[in-house]
C-alpha cells in the first residue's frame, strides 16, 4: 500500500514538474524570441515595436509547425482580400496630353522612393507616356507618396481630381499602403512592390482594371507593365 501512495505522489510530481518545465520553456522562448527580433528590427520602436516583435515570433512558429491557420488565428495572416491591389473606381478621365509632372514624397520609405522610380522608368520606357520628376509638390500633377492604413483592402490607392467638364485630371495623389507592402506577413517582393507602383501610376495615366496579362489585374501584383498595357494608354491618348 505504500509503495503505491509513494509511485502515485512520485507520479504527480513529475506530471507536475514537467508541465512546468515545459511552459518555462516555451515562456522563455518566446520572451527571447521577441527581444531579439524587437532589437534587431531597426523599424520597430516602443510599445508598438514589441507587438510587432511578438507577431512575429507567433507567425514564424506557425511557420515552423507547418501550420497556415496558426497565424490567422492571431488575426494576422495574410487573408484572400490583402492581395488586392486596390479598389480603384474608373471614371474614365485622362490627361489633356501623354505627359504628366510627378513630385515624389522625399519623406517616405526609401523602398517606396525606389519602387516609384523604377515605376516611372519603366513607364517612361514605354514611350507611350511620359512622367516628370519636378521638385516643387505644388507644381505636381501626380504626387506620389504612402499611407499606413489597416482598415482598406489595398495595397494601394489612386486618388483623382477631375474637370467634369473636359473629363481631364486636374490633380492626382498616389499612396502606396506600408500595413501591407512593407509587412513581411504579406510577404511582398520588391518587384510585387515595383508592380503595385506601376499599376497605381497606371490608374494615374487614365487606365482601368484589366483581368488579362496586364499590369493593371486588379489583384496580384505579379504583371509589370506588358504590351497590352502600352497598347491601351496608345488607345487613350490617340486623340
Ligand atoms: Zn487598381
Amino acid at each position: 500500500m505504500k509503495t503505491i501512495f509513494r509511485w502515485l505522489r512520485w507520479t504527480l510530481r513529475m506530471t507536475w514538474s514537467l508541465f512546468w518545465g515545459f511552459f518555462w520553456t516555451i515562456g522563455i522562448s518566446f520572451l527571447i524570441l521577441v527581444g531579439i527580433f524587437y532589437f534587431t528590427d531597426s523599424s520597430a520602436s516602443g510599445a508598438s515595436g514589441l507587438g510587432h516583435a511578438a507577431q512575429k515570433v507567433v507567425y514564424q512558429a506557425g511557420n515552423l509547425f507547418g501550420d497556415q491557420g496558426f497565424a490567422a488565428r492571431f488575426g494576422m495572416a495574410p487573408n484572400s482580400q490583402s492581395n488586392q491591389t486596390d479598389n480603384h473606381e474608373h471614371n474614365g478621365a485622362r490627361w489633356d496630353q501623354p505627359e504628366a509632372t510627378v513630385y515624389l514624397d522625399p519623406n517616405i520609405s526609401q523602398t517606396f522612393i525606389k519602387a516609384y522610380r523604377d515605376a516611372i522608368e519603366a513607364w517612361n520606357q514605354t514611350g507611350a507616356f511620359t512622367f516628370k520628376l519636378v521638385t516643387n509638390e505644388k507644381e505636381a500633377n501626380v504626387v506620389l507618396t504612402e499611407m499606413d492604413n489597416a482598415s482598406v483592402s489595398a495595397a494601394g490607392e489612386t486618388a483623382s481630381q477631375t474637370n467634369l467638364l473636359t473629363n481631364r485630371f486636374t490633380h492626382i495623389t498616389v499612396r502606396l499602403n506600408r500595413h501591407y507592402l512593407l509587412n513581411y506577413v504579406y510577404n511582398y517582393s520588391y518587384e510585387r512592390i515595383v508592380n503595385t507602383a506601376e499599376h497605381e501610376l497606371g490608374h494615374a495615366i487614365g487606365l482601368d482594371h484589366n483581368d488579362g496579362e496586364s499590369v493593371m489585374q486588379p489583384a496580384g501584383s505579379f504583371y509589370s507593365i506588358q504590351d497590352m498595357d502600352v497598347e491601351a494608354v496608345r488607345q487613350l491618348y490617340k486623340e
